[in-house]
């Protein structure tokens, strides 16, 4: 991992809504330094805009769910009239995304919204970019310029955009396509400084996860406004979320990105989920509520692990809300190897569960019996931290063979048949960490 690439911070949101920063590392306008921010995760609505009572719920739904701003589409009048009411009632910072109609978006910041995202190109008229930059400015509100793929192709001069479609197509499209962009980010953003607006963010997003990566690569070489990282039409979640994380998570891993949006085709309360899990996995964000690690079974699993697994995830997600390390593993073979620091762990055998809590064996118990007991001891762990009676991570799961796979009679026998000799041999070598 690499440390956090510096840039100027933007912050959107009000009293009400809570201030979520974007960004930072370097000096602000006044010359004080800047710490850089947790990284955000940002979805967008699905709904229309203007049926209120639906928006704000999906927003409500979506902050629950841990997004930290929300962005909504605002293609008509009706959407921005209904932003005074929507941003009454919810508490997360709200994005109005403006395509094509200035106006729009002057109506969201007159209705109060938090940050404006435009894309300079599909607004052909000077003018009209410099009002919605002098109203964010007065307003005090940033606005994120997006250089989509998609939409930096000129459409109105149609010589201009074969030249350019025969760039993204030819030979060199990776070289040609990333210059277009930074031509264009250098041309947008130029209108921005002649106007003393530097609150901006930048994405460049693309369906390609090859060609984000390049694109924010040289992009955070070229500019140090914060950058909004996306994967742009990923497809559904089934596919689109490899192709997501592997593009996000590579420029993270890099120091690269402030903000993500993962894009599905699918209900957005799965793009904020992957997000956090995304930021959780990669160590960016404190984790919320269950680590789960679960084996993949074998052919020794003697229980039905999957099942006890959803049924586990279901359960915890529901009341465990400190980032308690929990473990279920099909066997005692890989178990405790695989559930090296867990603070509760469960080990599976023949139709039967050995619980440890932080290393000390608490309950064996029957197949039927493993989900009940083992929430019960996440939530008693739970308590036992909130009063300060316990330390998360504080101790490995320690399992000393053969005692506990006798207990258990686990599939452990399947690989035993060579004799008591091979049994000590492979346990020891399994606890080791094969
Ligand atoms: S923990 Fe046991 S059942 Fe699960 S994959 Fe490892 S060896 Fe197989």
């Amino acid at each position: 991992m690499h440390a956090r690439r510096g840039t100027r911070q933007i912050v959107i949101g009000n009293a009400r809504t809570g201030l979520v920063r974007i960004g930072g590392g370097l000096p602000d306008s006044s010359g004080n330094a800047t710490t850089p921010a947790p990284i955000s995760v940002q979805t967008m609505t699905s709904g229309y805009t203007y049926d209120i009572d639906a928006c704000v719920a999906e927003i409500n739904k979506l902050h629950q769910a841990g997004a930290d701003i929300v962005r909504v589409a605002v293609p008509e009048k009706k959407d921005t009239d209904a932003l005074h009411e929507i941003l009454k009632q919810t508490t997360v910072p709200i994005v109005a995304d403006v395509h094509f109609h200035f106006k729009r978006a002057l109506e969201a910041v007159e209705a109060g919204v938090h940050k404006i995202r435009l894309n300079p190109g599909n607004i052909q008229d000077r003018d009209q970019v410099n009002a919605v930059i002098d109203a964010c400015k007065a307003a005090k509100i940033p606005i994120r310029i997006g250089v989509n793929e998609g939409s930096i192709i000129e459409r109105k001069d149609k010589q201009k955009r074969m030249k350019e479609l025969g760039a993204v197509f030819g030979e060199h499209k990776q070289g040609y396509l990333l210059a277009i962009m930074i031509a264009k980010l250098e041309e947008y953003l130029d209108i921005f400084y002649e106007r003393d607006f530097y609150d901006v963010a930048i994405s460049a997003k693309s369906m390609d996860a090859a060609f984000v990566i390049d694109a924010y690569t040289e992009i955070s070489k070229r500019f140090d406004h914060p950058l909004h990282l996306g994967v742009t039409h990923a497809g559904p979640k089934e596919t689109g979320a490899i192709r997501s994380v592997v593009g996000l998570g590579a420029l993270m891993a890099n120091g690269i990105g402030d903000t993500i949006r993962i894009s599905y085709a699918n209900d957005p309360i799965y793009e904020v989920q992957d997000g956090l899990e995304l930021l959780w996995s990669l160590g960016l964000r404190e984790r919320i509520g269950v680590d789960l690690i679960a084996c993949p079974t074998c052919g020794r699993i003697q229980v039905d692990l999957f099942t006890l697994i959803q049924d586990v995830r279901k359960a915890l997600a529901e009341k465990i809300t400190v980032p308690m390390k929990v473990a279920v593993m099909g066997c005692i073979v890989n178990g405790p190897g695989e559930a090296e620091g867990a603070d509760v762990a469960v080990f599976a055998g023949d139709r039967r569960g050995i619980i440890y809590v932080q290393g000390e064996k608490v309950a064996n118990v029957t197949e039927e019996e493993i989900l009940d007991r083992l929430l019960a001891e996440c939530m008693t762990f739970q308590d036992k931290v909130r009063r300060g009676m316990a330390k998360l991570g504080e101790k490995k799961v320690e399992i000393i063979p053969p005692d506990p796979i006798g207990e258990l009679g686990s599939g452990y026998e399947k690989i035993a048949a060579g004799g008591v000799e091979k049994i000590k041999g492979v346990a020891s070598l399994t606890v080791g960490g094969v």
